[in-house]
């Protein structure tokens, strides 16, 4: 076998050090930013704030006041209605947001019997699936309450769904600066933070104004470095898979590594979202490789540490092929 960089112990190109990073890009961490109860605001105000960053939110709607809302509005008039309509919806969908469901009348789900809990959870899923022709994915539970009988029906029928662990953005004494020190401790743990606001300067819970918000998303813009802002969703899937997989690394004959990650225990129709492998070099103080994935070569961007990072995606057809260059 040929080796293009040999090291001092003649050890495989295999034998280095590969690891999937805890968050995409092996940025500190994660944060998630979720909007409940689908009110107008949401996209005259939050979605345009999003898109202006090129950040993406979830949002969690009730499809029963969607319908409403689109009966009531033809066409959609913005600042007539509480609630954005359907065509409104899809418009803050293909902007790449994501829009997940909240129940379809915000009951209280403890109270509610089987029949009137497939109406909130599952008939509420294929209403939003209906509309926007992509599957609905997550779920927040209405007033973060989770009793049993719905808590099954939701797992049954959502890959995805809220816990208690969502820091609530909002309050008459929420500030900018508070928002920014909780993203500060989500840096330093390396944790996922998942932001839960309704209205905004009205509604229920609501933040002060739209100032706080694009105060907020001004600093974290400037610590993209260190964080990884997605949807809902894409985390859900990246933390899933990063648990879940299995990373095969082979020699190859002519002195490559080969690279499959696989996750066989998740729905590869569910879970293709990429992970970041970080990659040590097995020749000291060379990080410099080259990616070869369907016949194309790219070169692969050194990480700050002296890793290097390259994104696969889980079960992706064909081993990608690393090669490290002096
Ligand atoms: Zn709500």
């Amino acid at each position: 076998m040929t080796l293009i960089a040999a090291t001092p112990a003649q050890r495989k190109l295999s034998d280095s050090y590969i690891t999937v990073a805890r968050w995409r890009g092996d940025r500190a961490a994660a944060i998630s930013y979720t909007f409940d109860d689908g009110t107008i605001d949401h996209l005259t105000i939050v979605a345009p704030m999003f898109d202006r960053y090129g950040l993406k939110a979830t949002f969690f709607i009730n499809p029963g006041r969607t319908d409403r809302a689109s009966a009531a509005t033809q066409p959609a008039d913005p600042y007539r209605s509480e609630y954005f309509n359907w065509h409104q919806c899809r418009a803050i969908a293909h902007a790449g947001h994501e829009i997940g469901c909240h129940g379809m009348e915000h009951q209280r789900l403890a109270a509610l019997d089987d029949r009137q809990l497939v109406r909130e959870i599952v008939t509420a899923k294929k209403r939003i699936e209906e509309e926007l022709h992509r599957p609905c994915l997550s779920f927040a539970y209405p007033f973060n309450e989770r009793p049993d009988a719905a808590q099954k029906l939701v797992e049954q029928n959502y890959p995805f769904a809220t816990g208690g662990e969502r820091v609530r953005f909002g309050g008459a004494h929420f500030t900018a600066k508070r928002a920014n020190k909780a993203v500060e401790r989500t840096i330093e743990g390396g944790g996922w933070m998942i932001a839960m606001a309704h209205g905004i300067g009205s509604g229920f819970d609501p933040l002060p104004s739209g100032t706080i918000l694009a105060d907020h998303l001004d600093y974290v813009r400037q610590h993209l470095d260190k964080l990884w802002i997605e949807t809902f969703a894409d985390v859900s899937r990246y933390q899933r898979e990063r648990d879940a997989a299995q990373v095969l690394v082979t020699d190859t004959q002519d002195g490559a590594i080969r690279v499959e990650v696989n996750c066989r225990s998740l729905d590869p129709t569910i879970f293709d979202e990429p992970l970041t492998l970080r990659i040590q070099s097995p020749n000291a103080g060379s990080v410099s490789a080259t990616l070869e994935r369907d016949g194309s070569v790219v070169k692969v961007a050194p990480a700050t540490d002296g890793n290097a990072l390259i994104d696969v995606t889980p079960g992706e057809a064909g081993a990608v092929l690393l090669r490290f260059t002096r």
